[in-house]
């Protein structure tokens, strides 16, 4: 970190400064300019806030070197990191993973027709909601506990690992017994308590980028679980909020190479969330594959029309396994298998 600290500055005033640092561990090393006095600090630096010492009227600029997050940081941890989840492997040069299923778990018969389906056309796992995160508290808030037995179930019948979404702590353990990738979705981003108590955990986690958050938030949240303990995260970029009214949510697919270069982790994209409509899951996909993408997370359902929830960017079964076909051949021009 670099602090710019004003000519003015008293001898007794500079030392006080080099004493705060020093107390907390840092290297300080005074470059005293014509104009201004440079402070370089060395160190674990993560843990100190610019807006605070900015707050000291001597200060005139901080400027950050090292990038605030640690545990997430390539700087610190070069090779990929591949996440284990239920025996898939995601991330590194492994293959592609594919994740459907429904929005919401509508039902076991309607989950199990689904995921025989998403099975049969190449899919790695198996989602849908049980728990949904709605913008009115009338719509339908999902199946409950009903409903991850019904994925459950689903599983069992085919054998694919099932992701559905954590939205609070107590139930916390409900998803640690039954559930094999558990997503924290983009309105819960940034409920730190939630991300700490899945940082408690080993089970692997599927980081959605919120509504409108920076990739910085974006890699702190996921500091915030592997702080606490859990390595085992996966990014989603679902999308975020711009001013166009064309799509539900602006793909950022730029995030795929910056994700890849700032750290060691997976990640994957959600066309359905970051589009809202069926008929742009497939160009998206075949996108963000070209981009390096570790995997695609996609809404699928039997029959969009009558679904509980999200029917516009769902696809049926059909159009899923050409998205699959498809992103094989394109997974192949970048050297990966899908
Ligand atoms: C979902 O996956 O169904 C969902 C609600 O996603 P997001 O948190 O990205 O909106
Ligand atoms: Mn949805």
């Amino acid at each position: 970190m670099i602090i710019t600290v004003k000519k003015e500055a008293s001898k007794q005033e500079i030392d006080k400064l080099i004493k705060h640092f020093e107390d907390r561990n840092l290297h300080v090393t005074l470059i005293q300019g014509d104009n201004y006095n440079v402070f370089g600090l060395v160190g674990d630096t993560a843990s100190l806030d610019e807006k605070t010492i900015r707050a000291n009227p001597l200060v005139d600029e901080v400027t950050r070197i090292a990038a605030p997050y640690k545990k997430a940081n390539r700087l610190f941890h070069p090779q990929d990191s591949v996440i284990d989840v239920a025996g898939i492997k995601v991330g590194g040069n492994e293959k592609i993973v594919v994740i459907g299923g429904p929005c919401s778990v509508e039902g076991e018969s309607s989950i199990m027709e689904i995921a025989k389906d998403v099975k049969a056309a190449g899919a790695d796992m198996l989602r849908g909601g049980a728990y949904k995160p709605r913008t009115s508290p009338y719509a339908f808030q999902g199946m409950g506990y009903e409903g991850i037995q019904c994925m459950v179930k689903a599983k069992k019948t085919t054998g694919l690992p099932i992701v559905s979404e954590l939205m609070s702590i107590d139930k916390i353990q409900e998803f640690v017994d039954h559930v094999d990738l558990i997503q924290i979705g983009a309105r819960n981003m940034q409920n730190f308590d939630l991300l700490k108590a899945v940082g408690r955990i080993q089970k692997p986690v599927l980081l959605k980028r919120g509504l409108a958050n920076t990739i910085e938030e974006w890699i702190m949240a996921a500091e915030y679980i592997m702080s606490e303990g859990n390595q085992n995260v996966i990014f989603c970029e679902r999308g975020i909020r711009t001013f166009e009214k064309y799509t539900r949510n602006t793909l950022d697919l730029s995030v795929i190479p910056i994700i890849k270069e700032k750290t060691h982790l997976p990640i994957i994209i959600d066309p359905s969330h970051a589009t809202g409509d069926w008929k742009l899951i497939e160009s998206m996909s075949l996108a963000a594959i070209a981009a390096g993408a570790d995997g695609l997370i996609i809404e699928v359902h039997n029959d969009p029309e009558c679904a509980w929830s999200d029917g516009a960017q769902s696809l049926k079964p059909e159009r899923f396994a050409t998205v699959i076909e498809k992103g094989k051949k394109i997974a192949q021009v970048i050297g990966r298998d899908m």
